[in-house]
């Protein structure tokens, strides 16, 4: 695995522990050439995702990039960082159960937020807010009056 900071290719796992209730595995990786430490998840992957974007475009399924609007729409909210990665895990293992190689961003951003209103209603309206248009406003109401979250929310 190439370091991050320096592009040097001979890096050396320090450490390989299960994580996610065994979902993934987490390896602690040392540069031996610049001294960088940096941190790589192993996870099952049943199926090669592409995303139909709404431009028409297409474009390989990205976990980081997930995972990215997620923690942002997480920020600061009592989650465990943990349990973003389960979450995110779960989504991704949603979307590879459809059946479909090709899914829509649509499709995926509607998974996030039915995920995102049962764990947390701030980071859910995060998300929705930024993820849907204007034309979708009128079914927001309607959203957050079928929430049921299991915590309630401090805002
Ligand atoms: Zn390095």
């Amino acid at each position: 695995m190439r370091c991050p900071f320096c592009g040097n290719v001979d890096t050396q796992v320090k450490d390989s522990r299960p994580a996610e209730d065994h979902v993934a595995i987490r390896r602690r990786r040392f540069c031996a050439a610049c001294g960088g430490r940096f941190t790589t998840y192993e996870r099952v992957q049943l199926r090669d995702l592409v995303v139909l974007k709404a431009n028409g475009r297409r474009e390989d399924f990205d976990r980081a990039k997930l995972e990215r609007s997620i923690r942002i729409a997480m920020q600061k909210r009592p989650i465990d960082p943990e349990r973003i990665d389960q979450m995110v895990s779960g989504i991704v293992r949603r979307l590879e159960s459809l059946g479909e190689t090709d899914i829509s961003s649509r499709q995926i951003g509607e998974i996030v937020m039915e995920t995102l209103a049962r764990i947390d209603t701030v980071a859910y309206v995060r998300f929705a807010s930024v993820y849907m248009n204007f034309q979708a406003v009128g079914d927001f109401d309607r959203f957050m009056s079928e929430l049921r979250p299991q915590e309630s929310p401090e805002v």
